[in-house]
């Protein structure tokens, strides 16, 4: 009921979608055998859908050299009006975080990956999450020697993806609960060799309290939220979010994230970004906690946020994922039955003072 509300037309849709068999990427794991996973990943027809983002960068350029070089106007041609002509994009070192790549199989084709398997030196190939996952972290636009937080990492394929940058100096990874980072150092022992594992603190401690533990230390900070998780939870009777016995917990999850959101900015250095990211549509869980979060940090600590325009990943990675066109703050990525990934909402944020 809430979201035919809050998305119309589009609801029925999206309700199909997350009916659906959902569609999984592979992120590549650049501390494998690179050539012989890639010949793997090529011979299924997957591709790396953030290479391929680089043609539209590049088709943009062409189609705004050769207007710049056509003559300005002749009898009888019609001009076309400068808004409905593409922009050009910013360059991708300043949008994205570098060195990531993640396979999907194209619009339409349900194809599945098959699971990993170790190369001789015990480490795997690839791991398979829902591609619009890796979105957040390439908006963090991570650069070398960054000081990382993941602030809720577990089960740690956003951590993993963080890794696949080499930008980390340090990264904390954590997460409440103990049984779940269990998970994330079964990850790294899985995917990431032991040196750069080094690189990596992992602690159990609530996120909420950030702030008052390590304040204005970090230049990157990812808050990926504990959320209702609508794909899980419209298929899985299993700890369902909605079941009655947890009403409360479900009606206090605005106010966690918007307690974790706020703890994370005060984390990052005054000039740092922060990446809020949730598995839900719910505006209530998403813009709403930015917004709120922004008045909170100005009322009670001074502090500006300046949220960051992310339109161009919709013309970035419009081949891949379908794009909810009216978002006030940040970007949702939308389940469809042609490319059955997310929802994924994310919001950058610049700590601004
Ligand atoms: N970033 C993870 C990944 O990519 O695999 C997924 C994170 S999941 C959406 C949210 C996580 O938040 C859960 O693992 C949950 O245990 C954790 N969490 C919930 N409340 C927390 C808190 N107060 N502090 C830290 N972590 C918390």
């Amino acid at each position: 009921m809430t979201y035919s509300v809050q998305f119309g037309s589009l609801w029925p849709s999206i309700r199909i979608g997350l009916l659906s068999e959902q569609k999984y990427g592979a992120l590549f794991n650049n501390f494998s055998n690179i050539e012989q996973v890639t010949k793997e990943l090529e011979h299924l027809n997957a591709v790396d859908f953030i290479r391929e983002s680089q043609k539209v960068v590049q088709d943009l350029d062409s189609t705004a050299a050769q207007q710049a070089s056509e003559p300005a106007m002749s009898t009888g041609t019609l001009l076309v009006p400068a808004e409905s002509q593409p922009q050009p994009l910013p360059s991708l070192s300043t949008l994205l975080s570098p060195n990531i790549k993640c396979y999907t199989f194209p619009k339409g084709d349900i194809s599945l990956f098959p699971p990993a398997r170790p190369d001789t030196l015990g480490i795997l190939g690839y791991y398979l999450l829902d591609a619009a996952s890796v979105l957040p972290v390439l908006a963090l636009n991570m650069q070398p020697g960054d000081l990382v937080l993941d602030l809720c990492a577990a089960p740690g394929g956003k951590m993993l993806a963080l890794l696949q940058t080499g930008c980390c100096r340090e990264l904390a990874a954590n997460d409440i609960s103990t049984s779940r980072t269990g998970r994330l150092n079964g990850i790294l022992r899985s995917y990431i060799p032991k040196n750069i594992c080094d690189l990596v603190r992992v602690t159990s401690w609530d996120g909420r309290k950030w702030g008052d533990l390590e304040a204005n230390t970090y230049d990157r900070v990812l808050v990926d939220v504990p959320c209702t998780n609508d794909r899980h939870s419209v298929m899985e009777e299993d700890n369902n979010i909605f079941k009655n016995m947890r009403k409360g917990e479900r009606q206090m999850l605005p106010m966690r994230q918007l307690e974790l959101l706020v703890a994370g900015i005060l984390a990052a250095k005054p000039g740092g970004v922060v990446v809020y990211s949730t598995c839900s549509l719910s505006q209530l869980q998403n813009e709403y906690v930015v917004e709120r979060a922004m008045e909170l940090l100005s009322i009670q600590y001074n502090i500006s946020v300046h949220v960051e325009d992310l339109s161009s990943f919709q013309r970035l990675f419009e081949d891949t994922f379908y794009f909810f066109p009216n978002c006030r703050l940040g970007e949702l990525v939308l389940p469809h039955l042609l490319a059955n990934f997310g929802p994924t909402y994310f919001c950058k944020l610049h700590r601004l003072g």
